[in-house]
């Protein structure tokens, strides 16, 4: 059975003058329910608020959960945090954290949102209210559920907000590999970065990942893994500017999973980009990734 946690709060409804899709998540628990018992369902409880504020500035955090966001923050983030949007900002990163706990004990798990990682200190930004990755890796490190913890972005757009909230804590490494002229403009600066040029295809894309996140999943010796599976790498993403195949992102997912398991690494995965106007096909790019993980680490 595969571990997959999920709450209702997941999918909300869309607000005005929002450019983000939101009917992902909602397709994203359709397509695994249609898996039958396959699926294992699991419902988080909301990140506590002094979690939160262990990663963000506590003010932040106070003006989202309060659903008083300024205007020059909701700019950055892309869409109006109502007080649906701010309660499903807290619960996901519940949920990562969850998938995580999940994993340590399974192996494997999934949580069918999160991988928010444009979100800063304080404000959100690129569709991301609150960093469910670091909030997660900060309280998995501070609790000592892990002594060391890594981080693979394999996002489209480099995971700049991950990589600067964890700056400083050596138990969390931080790797991404991206397309260097898309989005943030201004990159941060992970453990590792790989930034690729425009239109990189399944070869080099998976030679290349293999090639730089093996050593450092070696050097960094982590006890678990919290991947960040954007597929906004497909050649056919609105937002990507790489230009991998469906197999290309299999590929991907069978070669991070294997590289976990090969050293007894657990992993727990979360979402992520993923731009389109066919939103049940994103949703199945992100099923896929998540079905792939679970049979090559099962
Ligand atoms: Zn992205």
């Amino acid at each position: 059975m595969i571990p997959v946690v999920h709450h209702p709060a997941y999918v909300t409804e869309a607000p005005a003058r929002s450019t983000y899709r939101w009917g992902k998540n909602g397709a994203i628990r359709d397509l695994l329910l249609a898996e039958g018992g396959r699926v294992e369902w699991h419902q988080p409880e909301a990140m506590p608020v002094r979690w939160l504020e262990a990663t963000h500035d506590p003010d932040y955090v106070a003006e989202v959960l309060e659903a008083r966001v300024p205007a020059a923050k909701t700019r950055r983030i892309g869409f109006p945090v109502t007080e649906v949007v701010a309660r499903r900002a807290a619960m996901v990163p519940g949920g990562t954290w969850a998938a995580a706990t999940l994993a340590l004990a399974r192996g494997f798990a999934a949580n069918t949102a999160g991988g928010s990682h444009h979100a800063l200190h304080d404000t959100g930004a690129g569709y991301c209210v609150f960093n469910d990755l670091a909030v997660a890796a900060i309280r998995l490190v501070e609790e000592r559920a892990v002594r060391r913890l890594l981080i693979v972005d394999v996002d489209v757009h480099q995971g700049d907000g991950t990589a600067a909230l964890t700056a400083g804590r050596p138990e969390i490494a931080t790797y991404s590999i991206h397309a260097e002229k898309n989005f943030p403009a201004r990159k941060a600066r992970s453990t590792l970065d790989v930034g690729l040029p425009d239109g990189v295809g399944d070869d080099e894309y998976l030679a290349t990942l293999e090639r730089t996140l093996s050593p450092l999943l070696d050097d960094h010796g982590p006890d678990l893994i919290l991947y960040q599976a954007g597929v906004d790498p497909f050649a056919g993403d609105r937002l990507g500017r790489l230009a991998l195949s469906l197999d290309g992102l299999a590929a991907r997912e069978r070669l991070v999973a294997g590289l976990a398991k090969r050293r007894g690494v657990p992993l727990a995965t979360t979402v992520g980009g993923g731009y389109g106007d066919d939103v049940l096909a994103i949703a199945r790019r992100h099923v896929d990734s998540i079905l792939t993980l679970a049979e090559a680490l099962g």
